[in-house]
Protein backbone atom coordinates (compact mmCIF):
# COMPACT_ATOMS: atom_id res chain seq x y z
CA UNK A 1 0.00 0.00 0.00
CA UNK A 2 1.61 3.74 -0.94
CA UNK A 3 1.75 6.23 1.62
CA UNK A 4 1.98 9.76 1.11
CA UNK A 5 2.49 12.38 3.28
CA UNK A 6 1.22 16.25 2.92
CA UNK A 7 4.00 18.39 4.67
CA UNK A 8 2.84 21.44 6.78
CA UNK A 9 3.61 23.67 3.35
CA UNK A 10 1.27 22.17 0.93
CA UNK A 11 2.37 22.08 -2.68
CA UNK A 12 -0.98 24.17 -4.45
CA UNK A 13 -2.12 23.95 -8.34
CA UNK A 14 -4.49 26.96 -9.53
CA UNK A 15 -5.87 26.62 -12.34
CA UNK A 16 -9.01 28.75 -13.58
CA UNK A 17 -10.67 29.05 -16.71
CA UNK A 18 -11.21 32.11 -18.81
CA UNK A 19 -14.68 33.12 -17.47
CA UNK A 20 -12.84 32.29 -13.78
CA UNK A 21 -10.45 33.51 -13.65
CA UNK A 22 -11.50 36.77 -11.99
CA UNK A 23 -12.98 35.28 -8.96
CA UNK A 24 -10.15 32.68 -8.91
CA UNK A 25 -7.52 36.20 -8.75
CA UNK A 26 -9.63 37.84 -6.53
CA UNK A 27 -9.79 34.72 -3.97
CA UNK A 28 -6.11 34.81 -4.22
CA UNK A 29 -5.49 38.24 -3.10
CA UNK A 30 -7.54 38.06 -0.46
CA UNK A 31 -6.02 34.96 0.28
CA UNK A 32 -2.10 36.14 -0.06
CA UNK A 33 -1.20 35.98 3.02
CA UNK A 34 -1.84 32.56 3.77
CA UNK A 35 -1.43 31.14 0.13
CA UNK A 36 1.75 32.82 1.13
CA UNK A 37 2.72 29.80 3.51
CA UNK A 38 2.50 27.29 0.52
CA UNK A 39 4.25 26.37 -2.50
CA UNK A 40 2.32 27.00 -5.65
CA UNK A 41 1.70 25.84 -8.90
CA UNK A 42 -0.43 26.86 -12.31
CA UNK A 43 -1.51 26.92 -15.81
CA UNK A 44 0.11 28.97 -17.99
CA UNK A 45 -2.03 32.20 -18.16
CA UNK A 46 -4.03 31.60 -14.43
CA UNK A 47 -0.19 31.61 -13.26
CA UNK A 48 0.69 34.79 -14.86
CA UNK A 49 -2.35 36.40 -13.76
CA UNK A 50 -1.51 35.25 -10.28
CA UNK A 51 2.05 36.25 -10.24
CA UNK A 52 1.28 39.98 -11.38
CA UNK A 53 -0.59 39.96 -7.85
CA UNK A 54 0.90 38.07 -5.61
CA UNK A 55 4.29 38.52 -4.16
CA UNK A 56 5.10 34.66 -4.68
CA UNK A 57 6.42 33.30 -7.60
CA UNK A 58 4.50 30.36 -8.99
CA UNK A 59 5.39 27.01 -10.90
CA UNK A 60 3.93 28.02 -14.62
CA UNK A 61 2.71 25.01 -16.60
CA UNK A 62 1.94 25.06 -20.09
CA UNK A 63 -1.54 26.59 -20.68
CA UNK A 64 -4.17 24.69 -20.13
CA UNK A 65 -5.67 23.81 -23.29
CA UNK A 66 -2.13 23.45 -24.37
CA UNK A 67 -1.44 20.42 -21.91
CA UNK A 68 -1.41 22.32 -18.56
CA UNK A 69 -3.92 20.23 -16.96
CA UNK A 70 -2.30 17.50 -17.78
CA UNK A 71 0.85 18.31 -16.65
CA UNK A 72 -0.64 19.08 -13.14
CA UNK A 73 -2.84 15.44 -13.57
CA UNK A 74 0.88 14.00 -13.88
CA UNK A 75 2.30 15.60 -11.09
CA UNK A 76 -0.87 14.45 -8.74
CA UNK A 77 -0.31 10.69 -10.20
CA UNK A 78 3.49 11.28 -9.34
CA UNK A 79 2.80 12.65 -5.35
CA UNK A 80 4.07 16.38 -6.51
CA UNK A 81 0.82 17.97 -6.05
CA UNK A 82 -1.14 18.22 -2.62
CA UNK A 83 -4.26 20.00 -3.23
CA UNK A 84 -5.95 21.44 -6.78
CA UNK A 85 -7.70 24.62 -6.65
CA UNK A 86 -9.71 24.21 -9.79
CA UNK A 87 -12.40 26.70 -10.75
CA UNK A 88 -13.65 24.88 -14.34
CA UNK A 89 -16.49 26.85 -15.66
CA UNK A 90 -19.35 25.18 -15.79
CA UNK A 91 -21.29 27.46 -18.10
CA UNK A 92 -18.91 27.02 -21.10
CA UNK A 93 -17.74 23.92 -23.17
CA UNK A 94 -13.58 24.10 -23.36
CA UNK A 95 -11.84 22.67 -26.09
CA UNK A 96 -9.57 20.63 -23.65
CA UNK A 97 -12.92 18.75 -21.85
CA UNK A 98 -11.07 15.40 -21.70
CA UNK A 99 -8.06 16.87 -20.08
CA UNK A 100 -10.96 18.35 -17.38
CA UNK A 101 -12.22 15.34 -17.05
CA UNK A 102 -8.66 13.78 -16.38
CA UNK A 103 -7.59 16.06 -14.25
CA UNK A 104 -10.92 15.66 -11.90
CA UNK A 105 -10.46 11.67 -12.19
CA UNK A 106 -6.62 11.61 -11.34
CA UNK A 107 -7.35 14.10 -8.18
CA UNK A 108 -9.80 11.44 -6.92
CA UNK A 109 -7.80 8.32 -8.11
CA UNK A 110 -5.21 9.74 -5.12
CA UNK A 111 -7.76 11.58 -2.76
CA UNK A 112 -6.39 14.97 -3.37
CA UNK A 113 -8.38 17.71 -2.13
CA UNK A 114 -9.82 19.70 -4.85
CA UNK A 115 -11.83 22.74 -4.93
CA UNK A 116 -14.22 23.25 -8.26
CA UNK A 117 -15.87 26.73 -6.25
CA UNK A 118 -14.91 29.50 -3.92
CA UNK A 119 -16.64 28.23 -1.23
CA UNK A 120 -14.92 24.89 -1.16
CA UNK A 121 -11.66 27.10 -2.05
CA UNK A 122 -12.52 29.04 1.30
CA UNK A 123 -13.23 25.53 3.28
CA UNK A 124 -9.99 24.20 2.02
CA UNK A 125 -7.99 26.83 2.69
CA UNK A 126 -8.95 27.47 6.10
CA UNK A 127 -8.84 23.89 7.55
CA UNK A 128 -6.56 23.28 10.03
CA UNK A 129 -5.43 20.23 8.06
CA UNK A 130 -3.34 22.89 5.99
CA UNK A 131 -1.23 23.77 8.53
CA UNK A 132 -0.08 20.17 9.34
CA UNK A 133 1.14 16.95 8.16
CA UNK A 134 -1.31 14.86 6.37
CA UNK A 135 -1.30 11.55 5.11
CA UNK A 136 -4.09 11.01 2.84
CA UNK A 137 -5.92 7.33 3.05
CA UNK A 138 -4.73 6.07 -0.56
CA UNK A 139 -6.56 3.12 -1.82
CA UNK A 140 -4.41 -0.06 -2.12
CA UNK A 141 -4.41 -0.37 -5.85
CA UNK A 142 -1.89 -3.06 -5.66
CA UNK A 143 -4.47 -5.74 -5.82
CA UNK A 144 -5.24 -3.34 -9.26
CA UNK A 145 -1.65 -3.94 -10.22
CA UNK A 146 -1.15 -7.53 -9.63
CA UNK A 147 -4.80 -8.48 -11.19
CA UNK A 148 -4.44 -11.73 -13.07
CA UNK A 149 -5.24 -11.00 -16.86
CA UNK A 150 -6.57 -13.65 -19.31
P1 LIG B 1 -4.78 28.72 -18.48
O1 LIG B 1 -5.42 27.28 -18.48
O2 LIG B 1 -4.51 29.08 -17.06
O3 LIG B 1 -3.51 28.61 -19.26
O4 LIG B 1 -5.77 29.63 -19.12
C1 LIG B 1 -6.55 27.03 -17.72
C2 LIG B 1 -7.37 25.97 -18.38
O5 LIG B 1 -8.09 26.30 -19.32
O6 LIG B 1 -7.31 24.79 -18.01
Amino acid sequence: METRIMERRKRIALVAHDNKKKELIEWAVFNKVTLAKHRLYATGTTGSLLEEKLDQSITKLQSGPLGGDLQIGAKIAEGKIDVLIFFWDPMEAQPHDPDIKALLRISATWNIPVACDRATADFILTSPLMQETYEPVIEDYSVYIKRKLK
